[in-house]
């Protein structure tokens, strides 16, 4: 039987929570025999800083290194905003992506028919909807150098942010997405900006590139990322997988995410690169969402965005697509059943707790 080891981070506010309606799941895998995981549990986030001073503790980093996938809930919340900016809770984060070298996003934007009324666009524009964004993760404008504010001496300041990409870096996410594109519809729409940008001109360069010389049976379209945007909120049901830097990738993941309806219900993947023995990639599933403060501790958190970020565990880290699947089923399922949390339920409809939609997930995951 395969076996891994899955490190747990459940961070702070309403993480805990739902983390653990995925760790309900792990359980019952690891009783069917389904896989071997072995879960160590670590801190990150305000909780590390409460223990160690510090958003993630080098212990922890370590553990964070020898898994097979970290699993992470949420950071951050109002009693950690005054500590110092380089031990705040997202630091935590920061410091998994950076060492683990987590370079790919994956954000999917899935619309469950059930839910397709929650979203901003019409049903007929979103039932249905399945997409992927593959979002450059570690390197452009949030990392690039110089990034300073300068006191330019005559009342006026200047803050320089700096956008650069090295054709490595576009190569390998370009690689991510071309590979996720034969495993779905086959296409990826690459967006930049090459018209008022030279990355965007070497990102377009590279994309072309790869996919002429190792993807030639994938459909490639490049689209202009402010265009990308429209099309997103005028009919994303053309696209397949989206693929784009750090800076686009961040807004255009934020659009995508508003379709589907609510915040509770998206997951992510962070990948590496695949490890040149055993091919493995160093990995983080988390949700998309933050640690809700304002429902924190009251047994009312959404857990599917947390437990379909596990399931893109079991797909891209594990090789259980087959039981990814079932479990996106058993979220479906329980969703056109009428069940809901209170972040999802329509006026008027019952809402239920973490741990009963949970439990029914896990129900229809014993029928699958
Ligand atoms: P948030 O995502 O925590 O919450 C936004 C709104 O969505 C809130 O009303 C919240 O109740 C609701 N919501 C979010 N997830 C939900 C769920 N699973 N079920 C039901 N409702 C849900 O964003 P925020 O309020 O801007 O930030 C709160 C804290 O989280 C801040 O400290 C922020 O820095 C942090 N944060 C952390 C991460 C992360 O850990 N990756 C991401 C975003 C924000």
């Amino acid at each position: 039987m395969a076996s891994f080891k899955l490190f747990l981070l459940p961070g702070d506010g309403i993480g805990p929570e739902v983390a653990g309606e995925v760790e309900r799941i792990i359980d019952w895998f690891n009783m069917q025999g389904i896989a071997r995981f072995e879960i160590e549990r670590g801190l990150v986030g305000g909780s590390a800083y409460d223990t160690h001073g510090k958003a993630i503790s080098e212990e922890d980093m370590a553990r964070a290194q020898a898994a097979d996938a970290v699993i992470f809930g949420a950071v951050g919340g109002p009693k950690w905003d005054k500590v110092p900016y380089d031990v705040r809770p997202e630091a935590g984060l920061l410091r998994l992506r950076k060492d683990l070298g987590l370079f790919a996003n994956l954000r999917p934007a899935i619309c469950y028919p059930a839910l397709a009324d929650a979203s901003s666009l019409k049903r007929d524009a979103v039932e249905g909807l399945d997409i992927l964004i593959v979002r450059e993760l570690t390197g452009g404008v949030y990392f690039g150098e110089p990034k300073t504010i300068t006191d330019l001496g005559n009342g006026q300041k200047r803050g320089i942010d700096t956008q650069v990409y090295d054709t490595y870096e576009i190569d390998r996410i370009a690689r991510v997405a071309f590979d996720l594109a034969r495993t779905r519809r086959n296409k990826v729409s690459s967006a930049e900006k090459r018209n008022v940008m030279k990355t965007g001109v070497l990102w377009n360069e590279v994309v072309t590139r790869v996919h002429a010389e190792s993807y030639p049976d994938v459909t490639l379209e490049h689209v202009l990322a402010d265009n990308c945007a429209m099309q997103l909120v005028r009919w994303p049901k053309q696209y397949d997988v989206i693929v784009t830097d750090n800076l686009f990738g961040d807004v255009l993941s934020d659009v995508a995410a508003m379709l589907t309806g609510s915040l509770g219900m998206l997951p992510s993947a962070s990948l590496g690169a695949p490890d040149p023995k055993t091919h493995r990639r160093k990995a983080l599933y988390e949700p998309v969402h933050g640690s809700a403060p304002d429902i924190a501790g009251k047994g009312i958190a959404n857990p599917i965005a947390m437990i379909a970020s596990f399931a893109m565990a079991m797909r891209y880290s594990f090789g259980l697509g087959d039981w990814a699947t079932k479990i996106e089923t058993a979220i479906a399922n329980v969703l056109a059943q009428g069940l809901r949390t209170k972040d999802i339920a329509a006026g008027g409809e019952a809402a239920i707790s973490t741990g009963e939609m949970g439990r029914a997930i896990l129900g229809e995951l014993k029928k699958a």
